[in-house]
């Protein structure tokens, strides 16, 4: 499907906004400009909805999840940045591994198989993206993942910008 990545990304934020506790606050930094992806919604929706999950999973009471695109040369750069607990420095490249995840006794007590972030990186790279995390430990996440556009409108010299 192709479809206006501003809308598609705000309805999936609106629906986590609408069930969240209290505990969480979202912040939104969008651009103005209209961005097309072309993609398999249902797929991409299921990689922002485990980033989301993870990031409300994780962060403290009273924490900030934020969203927020950006443009950089052809792709769309997503992000969405939490300031919870974090992930050691030495664990950070393993996340998007299957079954991967932190802490043992930490993981058995918030749930969750360790599936999530490794579909998250194939459904990304079939779509010519890429994903990966930057973080610290004891003051957040930031999960971001590039996906192709197209601007929904020619330019002054009548082709595709
Ligand atoms: P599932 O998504 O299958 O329910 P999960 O959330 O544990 O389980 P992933 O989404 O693949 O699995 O995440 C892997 C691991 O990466 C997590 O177990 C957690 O240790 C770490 N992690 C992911 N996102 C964050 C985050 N925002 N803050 C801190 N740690 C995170
Ligand atoms: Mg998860």
């Amino acid at each position: 499907d192709i479809v206006l990545f501003n809308s598609f990304f705000n309805r999936i934020i609106d629906r986590f906004e609408m069930s969240k506790s209290d505990k969480v606050t979202f912040q939104r930094l969008f651009p103005e400009a209209s961005y097309y992806v072309e993609i398999d919604t249902d797929k991409v929706t299921q990689v922002i909805d485990n980033i989301i999950s993870n990031a409300i999973k994780y962060s403290p009471d009273g924490g900030n999840v934020r969203f927020g695109f950006t443009v950089q040369g052809e792709m769309l750069k997503v992000m969405i940045s939490d300031d919870g607990m974090g992930i050691p420095k030495e664990n950070v490249g393993r996340i998007f591994d299957r079954f991967y995840r932190v802490d043992r006794a930490r993981a058995r007590s918030m749930g969750g198989t360790g599936l999530g972030l490794a579909i998250a990186r194939e459904m990304i790279e079939a779509h010519g993206g890429k994903i990966w995390a930057e973080s610290e430990e004891g003051q957040g996440t930031t999960i971001f993942f590039t996906l192709p556009y197209d601007l929904d409108d020619f330019d002054e010299a009548g082709e595709w910008a």
